[in-house]
């Protein structure tokens, strides 16, 4: 028995965004539900749901916390006010040959015009389109349904639109009719391709082969639909899975043909392609079969230019002059999750795009920027690794080997031990970071860079106008690197310099973390210079923070503090009169009364009242008297 499969079976364009948009939430742990079933197939369903995706009918039966998605149908106007009147998120993966019709509704209130719509007033589809106009409506499901409102309606400006699930040589009669019953109809053929071509297909088929089966839900109306049209010219039969395939029905079959409506996924129809024949067409493979009966006109991998026509949330339409709709994902735009499309083009921009898939049964080319900018990218790549050029990119993330840079859209991947110039640095702070680089090896998939090589360069290149530059006294912004217990090391430009603890602080510190802290940018002079070892002695504290400056200039003796004793000795207290700066009480200068031992009148912490007898700058010495300000109370 040969087999036949339809080239159209399976997935249409938008039933397969509407099922990957939810596939994707799911793997991403979003809790989700969808307004209905999201495509008319039973097993499919059924996968989602064990996958997390639960089906609500309505807004109010949405479960806290979960997100909507808005399958390829579409659904009224009021549905997006309510879910956003109860704040449920939600991802809308309305059809966009849908949203077209839909838009044509809104147009025609707006218009004040009557709207036609060609379909079944029970199905999602056209109660959705048709809750997107308050204006007056009329659904025709048949001709003599048309010529029935005909006669009851003298509609003005009416608009004229038809959904997907009217088969195409109806379309004709009645759009003739409606032209014939108003002359001042506008009439908009929004029926979608994938429809029209599903069916003659089946048609076509059905002429072909003693037998067509028809694989989709048995409530599925577009999989009803193929099995009517089949049935005119053979046998027609509809399975929803393999294991209702029955094998008297291929007994004397020796062509069967073999379809799918659009909800139909493609594991299934391998399944019952499988079960019909284990040896499918001299061994072609499923995928290979689909690809054989692809009749691609544009071509995967063609560049061509794209006029942006529309622009929706997550992607966008372009005229590419062709017959079929160009459609990008936004995330074939750009790499930035967080970027919205209309930060990123608007309509009539022209963009350079590639061609991944033509998809010509439904009238669909799917198209990316991302892939073309990489391709350009990739030649660029490849010339800079052999030349050596320094090339520009942004570190996206980051793995237990290392860090990924996208450099014109191709990603660079940079060995952890090329990403950073020490070890113990932290390499994943470099994940958002504009970095230089140079590509080290760059064939077929892999590309590798490194991030040090351009940085050991420009350090090199610091370092050598720093020592022809560098002089005692010059001033430098540095950027500590480390902290050791007797100094900071600082980075004043591609030259670590040490700052000893004593330069740190006029006080007297334990550790120069006290003032300074790794990463901190800081303003440091050079104290010395030692050409032949390349070594750099900085100063940090400043002479106008000279605590012993600050009294010399604003304490005359005779002056008092209010100051703390921060230690005791046999023969008096130190007093602290400034940051820095201690005096002694010399025992007899304590009180008017004998003090036999210090501790017997004070004890450390203690705040006291002291007056400045003397200082001896160049000894550092400061004497205090507690008694003189007792004398003077006295007084
Ligand atoms: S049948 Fe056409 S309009 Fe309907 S979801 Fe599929 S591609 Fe969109």
């Amino acid at each position: 028995m040969e087999i036949r499969l339809a080239k159209t079976a399976g997935f249409c364009f938008g039933v397969n965004r509407a099922v990957e948009l939810t596939y994707g939430l799911l793997a991403e742990g979003h809790k989700v539900a969808t307004l209905g079933p999201l495509i008319h197939n039973p097993q499919a369903v059924e996968d989602m749901r064990r996958k997390g995706a639960q089906v609500v009918d309505t807004v109010q039966d949405v479960p806290a916390g979960c997100e909507v998605v808005i399958r390829s149908h579409g659904v009224p106007r009021s549905v997006y006010d309510e879910l956003e009147a109860r704040g449920i998120p939600y991802h809308d993966a309305t059809c966009p040959f849908v949203q077209k019709i839909q838009r044509i509704a809104a147009e025609a209130e707006k218009e004040g015009a009557v709207l036609l719509v060609a379909g079944d007033k029970t199905h999602p589809e056209v109660q959705g389109i048709v809750g997107h106009t308050r204006g007056e409506v009329f659904v025709f499901a048949d001709l003599a349904e048309l010529e029935r409102g005909t006669a009851l309606l003298t509609p003005k400006n009416p608009f004229c639109s038809c959904t997907d699930h009217i088969s195409g040589d109806k379309m004709e009669r009645k759009f003739g009719v409606s032209q014939k019953a108003y002359t001042n109809a506008r009439i908009f053929d929004t029926i979608c391709n994938a429809t029209w071509a599903r069916q003659q297909e089946a048609e076509d088929l059905s002429q072909k082969c003693d037998i067509v089966v028809v694989i989709g839900g048995h409530h599925s109306s577009n999989t009803q639909k193929l099995v009517q049209v089949a049935a005119k010219h053979t046998r027609a039969v509809t399975v929803e899975t393999a294991s209702e395939l029955r094998p008297e029905w291929f007994a004397d079959v020796k062509v069967a043909g073999v379809t799918a409506g659009a909800s139909t996924p493609s594991s299934i129809i391998e399944e019952v392609l499988n079960s019909m024949s284990a040896e499918i067409n001299d061994n072609m493979s499923f995928e290979e079969m689909l690809n054989a009966s692809e009749e691609k006109r544009v071509h995967a991998g063609s560049i061509v230019k794209g006029i942006v026509t529309s622009i929706s949330a997550n992607e966008i339409q372009v005229d590419i002059g062709a017959k079929q709709t160009g459609f990008v994902k936004l995330s074939e735009l750009t790499d930035d999750s967080s970027a919205k499309v209309e930060d990123l083009v608007k309509v009539g921009d022209e963009l350079d795009l590639i061609v991944e898939k033509v998809m010509d049964q439904d009238g669909v080319i799917q198209l990316s920027r991302k892939k073309l900018a990489s391709r350009k990218g990739m030649e660029e790549i490849a010339k800079a690794a052999e030349s050596g050029e320094v090339v520009e990119g942004d570190v996206t993330e980051f793995n237990k080997g290392g860090v990924v840079v996208n450099v014109k859209g191709v990603k660079v991947f940079v060995p952890r031990s090329q990403a950073t110039m020490r070890r113990d640095e932290d390499y994943t702070a470099l994940v958002g970071q504009h970095v230089q680089l140079v590509v080290t090896e760059c064939s077929g998939r892999k590309i590798v860079g490194s991030i040090n090589k351009v940085t050991a360069e420009q350090n090199k290149a610091k370092r050598e106008e720093f020592w022809a530059n560098v002089e005692v006294g010059k001033t430098y912004t540095g950027v500590v690197k480390s902290l050791t217990s007797y100094g900071a090391f600082v980075d004043i430009g591609g030259v670590d310099g040490l700052c000893h603890i004593s330069e740190l602080s006029w006080n007297r510190i334990k550790h120069p973390s006290e003032v300074v802290s790794v990463g901190d940018t800081i303003e440091v002079y050079v104290k010395d210079i030692d050409t032949e070892n390349h070594k750099v002695s900085l100063g940090y504290k400043k002479s106008e923070d000279n605590p012993w400056e600050q009294l010399k200039n604003n304490y005359p003796i005779g002056s008092t503090f209010h100051a703390p004793v921060v230690s005791l000795t046999k023969f008096g207290a130190f007093v602290r009169i400034l940051p820095g700066v201690d005096g002694l009480v010399h025992i007899s200068e304590i009180s008017n009364d004998r003090v036999e031992k210090v501790s017997d009148a004070l004890k450390v912490g203690d705040m006291v009242d002291v007056k400045l007898l003397d200082v001896d700058f160049d000894k550092k010495r400061i004497s205090l008297s507690m008694k003189a300000l007792l004398n003077n109370d006295a007084e």
